[in-house]
Formats: C-alpha cells, structure tokens, sequence
C-alpha cells in the first residue's frame, strides 16, 4: 500500500482520490476550500453538464489536435459512459439534451448531486478528506517531491496528485499557483490564458444589455477591412460591458490572442444572407414597396431595440421611405443587417472564464498515468494541464479521465 496525496477536492482530485483509494492506497484529499466541488456546484449553471454524448472519437474532435492526442488514452479507459454509469450508481439519473450536453435529471440543485454522489465515492473508499487545507509550497524537486507545505504544517506521502485546477473563478479557490510552482521546479508550462469567456467591447453597447443577436456568426478580423482571423456560429447576448453568449465565449480565446497582438475587430455577421442578396432584396423592396419605413425593412433583421439607434448610426431618419433612401444609406444599411460591427475588444478577462487555458505542457506529462516526466512520484491532472475543450462538457469530461488516470496507481 501507498500513501497518497491528492491536491484539490474538484472534478479531477474527486475522481483520483476515488479510485486511488478503490486500488488500495491510503489516500488524503487536501482542499482548500471549506467544501468540497465548489466549481462543480456552479457549473452548466447549476445543473452541471456532467460530459458530451458519443463515442471518444468524436468527444475528441472537440480539442486541439495536440489535446486529443493527450487525451485518447485516459478518454478510453474512462470516458462518459463510465462516468455516467458510476453516477447512476450514486442515484444520479441523466439525460442527453438535442445537442448532445448530458445533465443530471432536471432537478433543482443537479449539480450539488453530482458533488454529493463524488464525496460518497470519496468516503466510502476511505479517502482522508481535509477541507480547509489551502498547500502553500511543494517541497523536493526532481525526481521526488518530498512533501507539502500547508499553513502551519508539512505533509508527506509516497506519491502526490495536483488536481489545483485553472486560474478563472478564483474565488471557488482557483487560483492558478500550482502552476507557478511547478515551473519554479523546472516542469515546462504555458501560462493562463483567457478562454471562454465573455468579451468587453472598446465601444459597449450597454443600453442593448439583454438584446440577443441569433442565427449569425461571431467573426474576428485583424480590423474592419482587415483579413478574417476566426469565426463561431451561434448566438451573442449584449452585456453591460461587451458581449456574451455562445459565439462570445468559443471565440474569447483567439480574440485575445489577436488583441495582444494589437489587430482585433468583431462583427456579427449574417450567414444566410450575403449583402449582395440582402441589397438585391432591398432594391425590390424599394420598387414594390416604396412607402415601407427604412426603420421597418430593418426590423425584419434585428432585434427592435437596436433599429432607431443603428438608423441614427447609418444618418437615416426614422420617418424615411424606402423610397427616399439615397444609396449611400441604403448601402450603409445594408453593412449593418449583414454584418453588425461590434469593433475593437478590451482585454478578455481571465477571471471569467469557464475554463483558462494554459497549464502543465502536455508533452510533460505520461498521457496513460499523468506522471510528470522526470519524476517518480508526482502527477498532474485536470484544468492544471494544458486543456481546454469547448462549451459543452468536454472540460468535466477531460477532467474526470485524466483524474482516472491519475488516480490508476
Ligand atoms: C461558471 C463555470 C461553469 C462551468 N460549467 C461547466 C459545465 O457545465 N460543464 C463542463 O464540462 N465544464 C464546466 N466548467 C469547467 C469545469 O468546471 C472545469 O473545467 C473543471 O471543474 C476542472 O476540474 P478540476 O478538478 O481540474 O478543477 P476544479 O474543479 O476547479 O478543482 C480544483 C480544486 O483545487 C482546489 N485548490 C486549488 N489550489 C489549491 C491549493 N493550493 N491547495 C488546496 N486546494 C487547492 C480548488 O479550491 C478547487 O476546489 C465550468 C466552469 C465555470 C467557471
């Protein structure tokens, strides 16, 4: 038997502490907070979407061809149905919404079940758990950690997990310093990075917070007329501060990347419509319908709250005829149904992001066990690789297998 030290209570540290301990080892959890799963409490907005439907093949498809690579073996011998057949166990039933998103059964506090069911898993196994356990330091260096500093205190064990998580929600004890840590021992890692996220604009539209624009594409440029640098299909909901939503967040990450960079610009673009077509349509219009308000032509493809202002935007009256529509404006119209400029982003904030990319370099680490290469005793798992899926549940999916696999010793 070994002893083992898992670090951090959440979807990776719950999973290998489990099945550490059902292999037989004496196994601590250390959790900073008073409780454990506080991320997992509040994700898929309190409902946790617990895993993706499908075959690992196409969970897969869903990261980085670097990240699926990773993550094929652990996604093999762990993947959803495990996870779903050990919750449903616990007597946590579930379900598959249309695209795919598997959830608890729509019951108030879902996601608080799937904790619960974790922590029983955990006990009954015969986890140690200590809440209110905030490590401070790892001690040693490769190829053995030696131990870890708590606030008062210095623990050792055979073999140590670090299950810390990523760097957004700090305040559900995130706080990304493992990371700091082990690049202090010489493990390779890439910093924390925003990923999806929702995106301040230079140029808030804060009187539109709450309007949702649908059945279009997020699209980032390098500037107005600048060459296409990404593109997500989905909804965007204005914010007090920039935009939210679907496209928002798959897109926060590169749009940072090209913010840093200096060359970001956003727009929300129709993909059914080409402006050519929507031109074409208008000066028809004009023909067959001369007395129709400009302002009523444009209500037929935004949202109503936004009509008056973007007609003060493109210099025409609200009392304006189709037929009294000079081209210039008609034009200018035109570009704003087909592609709504949001313009230039703020910083993407790290904080707010339901994942942060960046973490332990996966080329580091063995992908069958999470041991840190160079290193006899310790092992990663979780948000603190380098791992970040999309929307969906791929992110608690990544975590539950790599925690699997870590916790296989
Ligand atoms: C608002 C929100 C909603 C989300 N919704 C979903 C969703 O529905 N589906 C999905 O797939 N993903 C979702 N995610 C992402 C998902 O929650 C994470 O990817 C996942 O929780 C990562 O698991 P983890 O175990 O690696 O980290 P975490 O679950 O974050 O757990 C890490 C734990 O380590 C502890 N810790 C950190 N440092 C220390 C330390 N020094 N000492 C002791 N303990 C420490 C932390 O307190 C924390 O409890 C959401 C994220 C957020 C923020």
């Amino acid at each position: 038997m070994t002893t083992v030290i898992v670090v951090g209570g959440g979807a990776a540290g719950l999973v290998a502490a489990w099945r550490a301990a059902s292999r037989g080892h004496r196994v601590t959890l250390l959790e900073a907070n008073g409780r454990l799963g506080v991320k997992l409490r509040i994700s898929g907005g309190g409902k946790c979407n617990i895993t993706h439907d499908g075959p690992p093949k196409a969970l897969l498809t869903a990261f980085s061809a670097v990240q699926a690579r990773f993550l094929r073996p652990s996604l093999h011998a762990f993947g959803n149905g495990a996870v779903l057949e050990l919750l449903r166990r616990e007597g946590v039933e579930t379900y598959t919404r249309d695209n795919g998103r598997v959830f608890p059964l729509d019951l108030p506090g879902s996601a608080a079940a799937v904790v619960a069911a974790f922590e029983t898993l955990v006990r009954r196994a015969g986890v140690e758990v200590r809440t209110g356990a905030r490590v401070t330091a790892l001690v040693g260096h490769a190829p053995r950690l030696e131990g870890l500093l708590l606030e008062e205190e210095r623990v050792s064990a055979d073999a140590f997990i670090l299950a810390t998580g990523g760097a957004s929600y700090p305040e559900t004890g995130t706080r990304g310093e493992v990371l700091d840590w082990l690049k202090g021992l010489g493990v390779p890692v890439h910093p924390w990075f925003p990923a999806l996220a929702p995106i301040p604009l230079q140029h808030p539209r804060s009187a539109w917070e709450g309007v949702a624009l649908r059945g279009g594409e997020l699209r980032l440029s390098a500037g107005p007329e600048g060459r296409r640098l990404g593109a997500f299909a989905g909804d965007i909901v204005f914010t007090k501060a920039g935009i939210s939503g679907p496209a928002a967040l798959e897109l926060s990450q590169i749009t940072e990347r090209a913010h840093r960079s200096g060359a970001a610009w956003l727009a929300y673009a129709s993909i059914l419509e080409t402006p050519e077509a929507v031109d074409a349509a208008l000066q028809t219009e004009q023909h067959g319908n001369p007395r129709l308000l400009a302002a009523s032509w444009v209500q037929r493809h935004l949202p109503e709250r936004l009509v008056l202002p973007l007609l003060e935007e493109a210099g025409v009256g609200r009392a304006l005829m189709l037929k009294d529509l000079p081209k210039a404006a008609r034009k200018a119209l035109v570009g704003l149904v087909t592609a709504l400029p949001l313009g230039e982003p703020h910083a993407v904030p790290l904080a707010r992001g339901e994942v942060a990319a960046g973490g332990v370099d996966l080329a580091a680490v063995d992908p069958r066990t999470m041991v840190l290469r160079g290193w006899e005793n310790l092992r990663v798992c979780g948000e603190l690789l380098d791992l970040d899926g999309p929307v969906g549940g791929y992110n608690l999916q990544a975590a539950f297998s790599t925690g699997f696999a870590a916790g296989t010793l």
